[in-house]
């Protein structure tokens, strides 16, 4: 048998309450490993096509990740994963927290809900035993009152829990999955697929033994790693929140760009998180701005922008850092704001700062922190909520939106006053809240007046805070992606911090520094690595490995980690093509379930510079998407029209029967 994984998964059916255990044959896991190929394996076949992703057909998965429980670092990311409400395709998210080890713990590489319970329930696993139970108690609870009941109840130390709150369970699209009281798997609206099924949490605690091929090889890597990590200390003590400010202004106005490096990212990561890039992406154009009509806060009521969301105003608050499982960097962080009335709160992070800041004009960081506590609190993802408040914002300043319509609540640009009880609305589905709560394509498509010109999504999924003018990276993989609209699989940034050539030899290096103008020329080895970027993170996230991991210039030798859990003895591309079978497959199950990705993920004109900005940092850019999505699926293998695997491509990678079945659809005959 395969080491490092458990081998089997627990499939609970939630109309019958039926569970039962399944093994999973040892060349499953040798084919897309664990985690989320093995995700896409199992629902690929078990979601049925035009299953209704809010029914009793689809499928939720929870899954740990191959390498979770090998001692390995940054290896603690779970996954949901089912087919998404949002955009009607494979949708999943990633989190990190505690959960992930109790998965494998409770001794399964997953768990699998598939109907609908008529009450609500709870999986418990303890002991060895899983049985659902009532949670009629704890429906209605925000998530963290919900973790904590559950908790208390328990009495069990070593219980993880994931719950949804009030937004999942009144099926909000952009609601998400939280454990570690307020840590999200927050996109895709999977939070609205478990609410569906009146699976209000589960708590899992086990003790069952992670067998591992050479534990003493994972501690070798881990001490190199960690001998890296620990060094740089001139640039740990100069770094500090003003040198970032500085950084900002100087990169603003220089022809000159710098690429991310993991030297800088690592010092950066650990001290501030995600937020240190707070004042980077707002200076530099990579934060989009007032639902995106603008970029950079200079032209904009909120001058003091930059500084007020500076990340060392923020961890001012720092209380305890936080670091998820097996995580040595901990760029999470649990604040005490008195100022906001919050003595205990997760630090929010860059993407919550920037959809609910520059999105919205908002420069009111209290206000931000008390968002941020509400959302995780309500079961919002915090990049559809702000995305959805800005464009009422957009609505409301077009009088599309009156204050007739948001029962008194004044959207005015910056008004953060109005943006929590919005919220309240949005979470209970009630007023305006109904109509705004499933994010802004539907809110577009209800309010019409041609909102849907600006309802800033891809596919269904409101897009993240980084501006694909700023990096033309993100467009391609905002549109082209499987999960589409997500900022966790590549942009040119995310190149640059994979460092991919230290791995896989044959692959290019990007440039440390490079003039500006060329980041928008496409040329064929920014293809490749796109492509191989794209690949990578399904390798990644199937070894249930934490982004910003793989986001210290290659230090961490996953391939290397992964061969001294399983005894493989693969090569890193051999790593590679698991990667890319992982990546067809989830793009296969769109194509089943009736989506084009070139045609139905594409994006809003404002997030590629149609009409070109005429002030700011992204001023005068249009993206050729055109011919930047071509390069990608070219080397992809997939279809420029369609934006699908090619038949070749899926026999390459061995999905024979994949293939079979999506050429014998009407899509692909009219390509044959
Ligand atoms: S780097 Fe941050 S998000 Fe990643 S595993 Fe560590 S604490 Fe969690």
């Amino acid at each position: 048998m395969n080491k490092g994984i458990m081998g089997k998964i627990l499939v609970v059916d939630l109309d019958t309450s039926a569970i039962r255990e399944e093994t999973i044959p040892d060349e499953v896991y040798r084919s897309v490993m664990s985690g989320i190929g093995l995700a896409a394996w199992l629902l690929y076949r078990r979601i049925p096509a035009g299953a209704d992703p809010l029914g009793p057909d689809n499928v939720l998965a929870f899954m740990s990740g191959l390498l979770t429980g090998s001692g390995a670092w940054f290896s603690g990311r779970w996954m949901a994963a089912a087919k998404s409400p949002l955009t009607g395709g494979w949708g999943d998210a990633n989190c990190g927290g505690t959960l992930s080890p109790a998965i494998k713990r409770c001794g399964y590489d997953g768990i699998l809900f598939t109907g609908i319970s008529k009450k609500p329930v709870y999986l418990s696993i303890a002991g060895g035993t899983a049985e659902l139970r009532d949670a009629s108690h704890l429906w209605g609870l925000d998530a963290v009152e919900a973790e904590e009941r559950l908790a208390a109840e328990l009495k069990d130390p070593g219980v993880r829990i994931a719950t949804i709150g009030p937004a999942g369970e009144n099926l909000s699209l952009i609601a998400g999955i939280s454990n570690d009281r307020g840590r999200y798997a927050g996109r895709s609206g999977l939070g609205a697929v478990m609410g569906s099924k009146r699976l209000k949490a589960i708590a899992l605690s086990g003790k069952a033994k992670i067998d591992v091929n050479d534990s003493a090889a994972i501690k070798e890597l881990n001490k190199k790693f960690m001998t890296w990590l620990n060094s740089g200390a001139g640039l740990r003590k100069i770094m500090s929140g003003k040198v970032l400010s500085f950084m900002a202004r100087v990169l603003r106005i220089s022809p000159v760009g710098m690429a991310q490096n993991g030297e800088l990212v690592k010092i950066a990561q650990s001290r501030y998180g995600t937020i240190s890039t707070n004042v980077i992406s707002s200076e530099g154009g990579d934060s989009p701005v007032k639902n995106w009509k603008g970029s950079g806060f200079r032209d904009f009521p909120i001058a003091t922008h930059a500084d007020r969301l500076n990340p060392q105003r923020i961890v001012d608050h720092e209380v305890k850092k936080y670091h998820c499982y097996n995580c040595p960097l901990g760029c999470g962080g649990i604040l005490n704001v008195k100022e906001a009335g919050l003595a205990e709160t997760h630090k929010p992070e860059y993407e919550t700062c920037c959809a609910f800041g520059a999105l919205q004009l908002v420069n009111d960081l209290n206000a931000i922190f008390r968002i941020n506590d509400f959302c995780n609190r309500a079961g919002f993802d915090t990049i559809g909520a702000g995305n959805t408040v800005a464009f009422a914002m957009e609505c409301y300043e077009r009088g599309i939106l009156t204050k007739k319509e948001t029962g008194g609540l004044d959207l005015s640009w910056g008004n953060s006053e109005a943006v929590l009880p919005l919220l309240e609305l949005m979470a209970k589905r009630q007023g305006i809240g109904d109509l705004l709560a499933d994010g802004v394509k539907k809110a577009a498509e209800r309010i019409g007046k041609g909102s849907e010109e600006f309802a800033i999504h891809a596919g269904g999924q409101d897009l993240p805070m980084h501006d694909s003018r700023y990096d033309p990276g993100f467009a391609v993989s905002y549109s082209l992606e499987p999960t589409p609209g997500r900022h966790t699989n590549h942009g040119y940034q995310w190149l640059e911090m994979f460092a991919l050539h230290r791995i896989f030899k044959k692959l290019p290096r990007t440039a440390s520094f490079f003039r500006i103008g060329e980041k928008y020329k496409i040329h064929a080895d920014r293809n490749r690595l796109m492509a191989a970027g794209s690949n990578y993170m399904q390798f990644v996230n199937a070894a249930g490995v934490c982004l910003f991991g793989v986001q210290m210039g290659g230090r961490l030798r996953l391939p290397a980690y992964v061969n001294a859990a399983t005894g493989w003895g693969l090569g890193p591309e051999e790593y590679l093509e698991i990667g890319e079978r992982i990546q067809n497959i989830r793009q296969a199950f769109n194509l089943k379930h009736g989506l084009v990705p070139r045609r139905d993920f594409a994006l809003p004109g404002r997030a590629t510079g149609k009409p070109p900005l005429d002030a700011g940092p992204m001023k005068g850019v249009t993206l050729n998407i055109q011919e930047l999505a071509d390069g990608f699926l070219d080397k992809m293998g997939w279809d420029r029209e369609t934006g699908a695997p090619t038949a070749d491509t899926l026999t390459r990678l061995g999905l024979d029967n994949i293939a079979e079945e999506l050429f014998t659809r009407d899509l692909r005959k009219k390509k044959s």
